[in-house]
């Protein structure tokens, strides 16, 4: 492998879809969400160098070295990246309603308004439990801790930690500080990501695959 796609990172930069060299790849500490994946990048417009963190789920079990280039961002999910990548962070295949608070919420975080943030955050999760898990009962906190056995336990116990996804985060006298909306925002990125574009990445490479054998079969 020796280049990807990607928005560049950088301030200054921000190429869409830019080619990144890959300078190299390594294994991060197993998390219990996955292994994780850092690729050293440099973009080929500003040559910044950037580390690119991708999450292979344990149901898949890949190695990039085994994975073709034009497959990789398939199989392998973009968790984040340092430096940060700049709000709003798109992500695949949500429903319309939950993309609005969405970007609102990103828009909001990435001009340090954590109060706006911190509640388009919240709507983002209200209006995907609802449609998502309509049987869950109770407030957001209740239910986040409820999605056990269809989240990685680490990305529902990063929720606990977030005040104001806890329960009487809607009538808060105070705004949350942004370090607490930041890390919400983790929360909400990885949810969505679990809940939202790795099914669709994954039935996009299934596809691929069924494709290969018709081709070859044909
Ligand atoms: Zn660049």
């Amino acid at each position: 492998m020796d280049f990807i796609t990607l928005d560049c990172v950088h301030k200054t930069c921000r190429a869409k879809n830019m080619t990144h060299s890959v300078l190299a790849v390594s294994q991060a500490v197993p998390q219990p969400e996955g292994q994780i994946w850092n690729l050293y990048l440099q973009c080929r417009d500003c040559q910044g160098g950037t580390v690119a963190y991708f999450l292979d789920s344990e149901r898949l079990g890949l190695q990039p070295a085994n994975v073709e280039l034009q497959t990789f961002r398939n199989f392998f999910t973009l968790v984040g990246t340092a430096p940060e990548m700049p709000a709003p962070t798109i992500i695949e295949a949500m429903p319309e309603n939950v993309r609005g608070p969405w970007i609102e919420a990103e828009h909001s975080f990435d001009n340090g308004h954590a109060g706006t943030a911190a509640m388009a955050y919240r709507r983002v999760m209200e209006r995907s439990l609802r449609k998502e898990h309509p049987d869950l009962k109770g407030n957001l906190a209740d239910r986040i801790k409820a999605l056990e056995g269809t989240l990685p336990d680490a990305i529902i116990d990063m929720a606990n930690q977030v005040r104001f996804l806890g329960n009487d985060g809607a009538h808060d006298e105070d705004d949350p500080d942004m370090e607490d909306v930041a890390n919400g925002r983790d929360f909400v990125r990885l949810y969505l990501v679990y809940t939202y574009e790795l099914p669709a990445r994954i039935a996009r490479a299934v596809k691929a695959r069924e494709d290969r054998k018709i081709t070859k079969a044909g």
